[in-house]
């Protein structure tokens, strides 16, 4: 019996000692658990190299240098034109259409100023789209100023010409833009005008006249029919760092103008600029239309300016298109575009006589600082150069 014991003491014993062994031998063994496998290898740690000192080692490991971030790159603004020397620069443009002026110093110019020759200088100012009652006054000015002091000089027959067609284009009008508000409120411009005849272009180079000046802007684009002229707007405003507040196409104009109108009030703002549709449908529509986007600035501020936009190219077209819009909303003054394409300068004459508001601004060309303010003598010289 005691034999017995013994050999199971012994065998277990033996079975204890086995079952030690393996389970050392297993916790040596590398781990084989999955998740473990997709643990980034450890890089073996490298020695340090010779002579590296205790300090170096303790010191902190350099943080590797970020990647430089790269900053969001801030449109680069354009820096638009100062107006003063604008229509002097575009001189040119407008020398293009001088037909007129060196029309009528050719004939004034003649030894014999027969009747014949009146005839011509009259057929030459309608020609040129100055108007009949215009054309008359000229030309009877014209004729008594020669007669007293003309004579064969070239000279003076330039000289009378010069006074005369500057006096015919009145220099005495102004011809500023009002562009200031009162009490706090920023200066509102209204513009307006038939569908192509330049008037989203007028707005974007008007809102660059207006940066050149120092004057923070805002622009409405409140011809919500027209989807292209928001984007057209769009691109002016980003241009000169001016933005565009814009309502959803087909919306309501006059939410849209409001809108801008109100943020140019709470951000103390110099000047809004409405660009508005121009859809001749009927007079009614155009005066509830415009009368309604007037209406709802001005519970904001005052509008300040009314611009009207009128092609210098449509002749009597351009004038019946003014006297419509200057029925419907009360135009303070009148941007011309398009005299660089058209040899009819005398538009500007007929135009003032009609509607009694003077001719504020010109286009003369797709430039983005083809727009100058108008000056009578300059404009003159123009033509006659
Ligand atoms: P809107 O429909 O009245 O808003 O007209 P846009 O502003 O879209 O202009 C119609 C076209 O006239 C565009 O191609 C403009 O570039 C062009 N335009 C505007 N002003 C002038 C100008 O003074 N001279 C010339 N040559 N083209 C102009």
């Amino acid at each position: 019996m005691t034999w017995l014991y013994l050999i199971l003491g012994i065998a277990l014993l033996a079975l204890l000692l086995v079952g030690l062994l393996v389970a050392g031998r297993r916790r040596q063994a590398p781990p084989t658990d999955s998740t473990d496998l997709l643990a980034p290898e450890q890089e073996p740690a490298e020695a340090p190299p010779e002579g590296t000192s205790l300090d170096d080692l303790l010191e902190a490991p350099e943080e590797p240098e970020a990647p430089e971030e790269s900053a969001p790159t801030a449109p680069v603004l354009e820096k638009p034109e100062k107006p003063a020397s604008r229509l002097v620069r575009l001189r040119q443009r407008l020398a293009g259409s001088g037909a007129l002026g060196r029309g009528l110093l050719g004939l004034l110019s003649r030894d014999n100023l027969d009747e014949d020759t009146w005839e011509a200088i009259e057929d030459l100012l309608i020609g040129a789209d100055i108007g009949v009652g215009p054309t008359q006054e000229l030309v009877e000015r014209l004729r008594t100023r020669m007669r007293v002091e003309g004579g064969a000089d070239g000279g003076s027959a330039r000289e009378i010409l010069r006074e005369e067609l500057i006096a015919l284009v009145d220099p005495t009008l102004d011809r500023s833009l009002d562009v200031s508000g009162a009490d706090g409120r920023p200066g509102v411009v209204l513009v307006v005008g038939v569908n192509g005849t330049g008037k989203t272009t007028t707005v974007g180079k008007l809102a660059r006249i207006l940066v050149a000046e120092e004057r923070t802007t805002l622009l409405a684009a409140a011809d919500t029919f027209r989807a292209a002229a928001t984007e057209q707007l769009a691109t002016w405003g980003e241009r000169v760092g001016v933005e565009v507040v814009r309502g959803p196409e087909g919306g309501d104009p006059a939410s849209v103008a409001f809108e801008a109108v109100k943020r140019g009030v709470d951000d103390n703002l110099d000047t809004v600029v409405v660009d508005t549709a121009g859809r001749l449908q009927n007079k009614q529509g155009l005066m509830d239309e415009l009368g309604k986007v007037k209406r709802v600035i001005e519970k904001q501020a005052p509008v300040t300016e009314v611009l009207l936009v009128l092609d210098a190219t449509t002749g009597q077209n351009g004038l019946i298109q003014a006297k419509v819009f200057s029925e419907v909303v009360d135009v303070t003054g009148i941007a011309l575009t398009k005299l660089d394409g058209s040899a009819k300068g005398g538009i500007v004459v007929a135009v003032q006589r009609q509607l009694g508001v003077p001719v504020k601004l010109v286009g003369l060309g797709e430039g983005a600082d083809d727009l100058a303010p108008f000056d009578a003598a300059a404009f003159v010289d123009a033509l006659l150069s």
